[in-house]
């Protein structure tokens, strides 16, 4: 089986078992990069029914924000249910990242990700969703399964082969993994084995649209300043210096914060805060949270 069969039978499956066990289609998430327009256009080769969601982030180049607006424009003219979710909280506030950093009393670090699950990873709950996550991308994401939970916790009590879910039809250990799902978040990554240059190829060959942000030299897109893009930030705020602005304020807000609760710091300002922020992987024993002894053990 070639991966692009291999990935539609993945959704195929997980469709199945959407809607078997929680009445509703399968949920593609979608964040207007490569991974996420490859993983489209499986679902519409796959022929099974879903709802596309997006989780707006507030930190997305505008280019992403447009593309992701005229590919969702084009799915809802097509029949398919899209949903962004803007993270409006029951007070009438919207949370963003602007007000999360204040909020976090430090700025999102590669190990303290808190703006993935407060902006990203939102919304879907008690639902079957499909991600674009790859073994290729990380070494923490070469442990994550084709068919996975969310809490993980509750697939520690079953290890699930993804051949065999693939291959063995109503088998004791299929069942046994959808009994266990019912009222969790349930996952499936349906593109996990493929590798970067599959990805591209099926991308610039097969998708329709282009995020133009590759054009402009990105070979990821995701949020400006997210701090897993390492030097890449240097480019992005070179050309996206509006969001540099925004950073420094949320920073000086949260230096504002931290004063109010008598938290101990070692900047003046929120351009000290973000000039720090943008060594951190360029000098080496930069990663470390020392600036910040309350998180400390
Ligand atoms: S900045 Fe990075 S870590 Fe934060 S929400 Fe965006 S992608 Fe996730």
């Amino acid at each position: 089986m070639d991966k692009e069969q291999k990935a539609i039978e993945r959704i195929r499956l997980a469709s199945e078992m959407s809607l078997g066990h929680y009445a509703q289609p399968l949920i593609c998430t979608y964040s207007g990069g490569k991974d996420s327009d490859v993983m489209l256009e499986l679902f519409k080769r796959s022929g099974i029914p879903f709802e596309v969601h997006n989780s707006h982030t507030t930190a997305d180049a505008p280019q992403t924000v447009y593309h992701i607006r005229k590919i969702f424009r084009e799915l809802e003219l097509g029949g398919i249910k899209c949903d962004i979710d803007y993270h409006k909280q029951s007070d009438g506030s919207v949370r963003t990242m602007w007000n999360l950093i204040p909020k976090k009393l430090m700025p999102p670090w590669r190990r303290m990700r808190y703006c993935c699950s407060e902006l990203k990873e939102t919304g879907c709950a008690n639902r079957m969703i499909a991600t674009g996550v790859r073994w290729e991308e990380s070494n923490k994401r070469k442990e994550r399964e084709a068919f996975e939970t969310n809490p993980p916790k509750i697939k520690d009590k079953i290890k699930v082969s993804d051949e065999k879910m693939l291959l063995t039809d109503n088998d004791d250990t299929r069942r046994l993994f959808e009994q266990c799902q019912l009222k969790a978040k349930t996952i499936v990554n349906p593109i996990i084995d493929w590798l970067d240059e599959d990805v591209w190829d099926f991308y610039w060959s097969e998708c329709k649209y282009h995020n133009p942000l590759y054009e402009m030299g990105y070979m990821r897109v995701g949020c400006i300043g997210c701090p897993m893009a390492g030097k890449g930030r240097i480019k992005e705020f070179a050309d996206f210096p509006k969001y540099k602005k925004a950073y420094i304020s949320a920073f000086q807000r949260m230096l504002e914060c931290r004063l109010q609760r008598g938290l101990t710091h070692k900047w003046k300002n929120g351009e000290e805060v973000f000039l720090w922020w943008m060594e951190d992987d360029t000098l080496s024993g930069q990663m470390s949270f020392i600036e910040f002894p309350e998180i400390m053990p």
